[in-house]
C-alpha cells in the first residue's frame, strides 16, 4: 500500500555558503577546512554529538596502523588526534606509534574545533531530502523536533557515510551486495578490568595479526604482516563456545581489543561481527542493534570467565549506535582503483596522501615500509549534480580501494579537501567542475596539508 504526501510550506531557518552534512571524520574535516578558507560553514548533524564513527559507535583505534617507517597524511587528522592528546582524551595504542582517541571525551574536542573555527553547529538536524533546482542542489530539508525545515546553501558537502544527499539528489551510487558487505559491529567499552593482570597475560600469550584468519575468516597480508603483535582476543571465546556459553555457530565473535587505561576503562572491543547487515536498511539496523547487545553481552560473560584480568569487570557502555562500514558509495568523476591504493598512485589534481594501509574484504596492508598513495580531487565529485560534493568513506572507488580510503585517517584527507574545493569554490564563483586545481593545492599547503 501506498499514501500521497501532501505537499506543504515550510520554513527556511537557515541560508549558508557551504553546508556540511554529517560530521564524522570526513564531514568534521571538511568543515574545518572550509571555514579556515574563508567561508562560512554550517555543521548538521542527526544526533547530539559531532564526530561520527569516533563518538557515536566509539570507534578509536584513528592511526593504528602507524609505525616508524610510514609516511602519513598531513593535515587535520593529524590536528585531531593533537588536541585529543593534549586535552587527555586519548591514550597509547597498543600496537602503533599512535594514540587511541577517547571517544567519549571527543564529543567536547569535536565541539572545542567546531566552535573555534566559527562554525555554525546544528545537532539533532537529520537531512531527510535535499533542495534541487534543475541539476543544481540548493539546500536540504531536515526533520528534527521542530519538524521539517528548509536549509539553503550555495554548495553541500556530502560526509553522511551512507551517500545519502548524492542518492536522493540522483546521483549514480554503488553498494557492494549485501552478503558481501564489510560486517557491522556493536562496539563496546568494560570498566573494572586489572590492567596489569590483563597486560601480563597479553604478554604471556601474545597474539599477531595471522590470528584473523580462522573459521570463516581468511586474511591476505604481504607476509610482513603475519608475525607482528596485534591486541587480538580468539581464545576466551574458543573456550566459552566449549563450555556452551556461547553458540558454536557464532565463531564471529573474537576480533581486537583497542585501548586500556589505568582506571581499568578497556574500550573500543571490536569483537562482534555481523555479517550480511546492510547499514542503509532501517529493518537490518533493528536486527543489527539487537542481535549485537545481545551477543557483546555474551562475549562480556565469555572474557570474565576466561581472559584474566576481566573477573570483575563489566560492561561499561555500547556505542550509541550500529557501526556500520560499509553502504553506499558516489560513482564518482574518477573511481580510485585497487591498483591505485597497492601501488603508490599519483595524480595531478592530488588533494593528499595516504599511507599503503588497507583494511577490510579480507585484506590486511601495513603500511611499515614508507610506501603512501596520492587522492585525486576527481574522486569527491559525483555525476550529474551541481554544487554538490562528497567527503569520507563515500567518495569514489572499487571493493579494495575502499578498504584502505574508509580509514578515518583518509576520511580526513578526502574532508579537508571538500572542505576547501566548497569554500573556494564560492570565493571564485568556479563550479566544482571548472575549480582551478592550483589555487585548491595553493590553499591546502597553506593549511599544513601534504599533497605529494
Ligand atoms: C565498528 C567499526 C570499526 C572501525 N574501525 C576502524 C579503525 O580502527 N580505524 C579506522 O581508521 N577506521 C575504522 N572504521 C572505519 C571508519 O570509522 C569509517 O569508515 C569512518 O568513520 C567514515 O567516516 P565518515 O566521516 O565518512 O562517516 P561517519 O564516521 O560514519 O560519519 C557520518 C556522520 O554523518 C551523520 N549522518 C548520517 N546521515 C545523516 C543524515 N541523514 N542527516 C544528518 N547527519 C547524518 C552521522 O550521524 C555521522 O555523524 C571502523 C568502522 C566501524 C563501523
Amino acid at each position: 500500500m501506498k499514501i500521497t504526501e501532501p505537499a506543504r510550506e515550510i520554513d527556511v531557518i537557515y541560508n549558508t555558503d557551504v553546508l556540511v552534512v554529517g560530521s564524522g571524520p570526513g564531514g568534521l574535516a571538511a568543515a574545518l577546512g572550509a571555514a579556515r578558507a574563508g567561508s562560512e560553514v554550517t555543521l548538521l548533524e542527526r544526533f547530539g554529538c559531532f564526530g561520527g564513527n569516533i563518538t557515536a559507535v566509539g570507534v578509536e583505534g584513528f592511526a593504528w596502523y602507524r609505525h616508524d617507517q610510514t609516511i602519513d597524511s598531513e593535515g587535520v587528522g593529524i590536528e585531531f588526534e593533537e588536541r585529543a592528546k593534549a586535552a587527555g582524551a586519548s591514550v597509547a595504542e597498543p600496537q602503533s606509534n599512535s594514540h587511541a582517541i577517547d571517544g567519549e571525551a571527543f564529543k567536547w574536542v569535536a565541539d572545542q574545533l567546531v566552535m573555534e573555527a566559527g562554525i555554525t553547529p546544528m545537532l539533532h538536524r537529520m537531512f531527510v531530502a535535499p533542495i534541487m533546482e534543475g541539476n543544481a542542489i540548493t539546500g536540504v530539508i531536515v526533520e528534527s523536533k521542530a519538524g521539517r525545515e528548509a536549509i539553503l546553501a550555495k554548495r553541500v558537502i556530502d560526509a553522511t557515510g551512507d551517500a545519502d544527499v548524492a542518492y536522493r539528489a540522483g546521483c549514480p551510487t554503488v553498494k557492494q551486495a549485501k552478503e558481501d558487505m564489510i560486517g557491522t559491529s556493536v562496539m563496546f567499552s568494560m570498566s573494572g578490568v586489572n590492567k596489569q593482570r590483563f597486560i601480563d597475560h597479553v604478554k604471556a600469550d601474545p597474539h599477531t595479526y595471522s590470528d584473523w584468519a580462522y573459521g570463516q575468516w581468511t586474511i591476505e597480508t604481504t607476509g610482513k604482516e603475519d608475525q607482528m603483535f596485534s591486541p587480538f582476543l580468539r581464545k576466551p571465546f574458543e573456550k566459552a563456545r566449549e563450555a556452551g556459553l556461547i553458540p558454536k555457530h557464532l565463531d564471529t565473535i573474537s576480533g581486537t581489543w583497542g585501548a586500556l587505561y589505568d582506571t581499568g576503562d578497556l574500550t573500543y572491543l571490536n569483537l562482534v561481527h555481523l555479517l550480511g547487515f546492510d547499514g542503509s536498511d532501517p529493518e537490518d539496523l533493528t536486527r543489527g542493534e539487537i542481535e549485537g547487545r545481545d551477543q557483546a553481552m555474551m562475549a562480556i560473560e565469555a572474557l570474565k570467565q576466561f581472559n584474566p584480568g576481566c573477573e570483575t569487570a563489566k560492561l561499561r557502555n555500547f556505542g550509541m549506535t550500529l557501526g556500520v562500514r560499509d553502504t553506499r558509495k558516489i560513482d564518482a568523476n574518477y573511481n580510485m582503483t585497487e591498483i591505485d591504493v597497492r601501488e603508490q598512485a599519483t595524480f595531478d589534481d592530488s588533494v593528499g596522501i595516504f599511507p599503503e594501509f588497507i583494511d577490510g574484504y579480507g585484506i590486511l596492508i601495513l603500511p611499515t615500509t614508507g610506501r603512501y598513495f596520492q587522492l585525486p580531487y576527481r574522486t569527491l565529485l559525483p555525476k550529474g549534480v551541481d554544487n554538490l560534493i562528497c567527503a569520507g568513506r563515500i567518495t569514489g572507488g572499487d571493493r579494495v580501494s575502499h578498504a584502505a580510503t574508509r580509514n578515518m585517517m583518509c576520511c580526513t584527507v578526502t574532508g579537508q579537501g571538500a572542505g576547501v574545493a566548497a569554500a573556494l569554490s564560492v570565493k571564485r564563483n568556479e563550479s566544482f567542475g571548472d575549480l582551478s586545481v592550483t589555487a585548491l593545492q595553493t590553499e591546502l599547503k597553506r593549511q599544513g596539508v601534504r599533497l605529494h
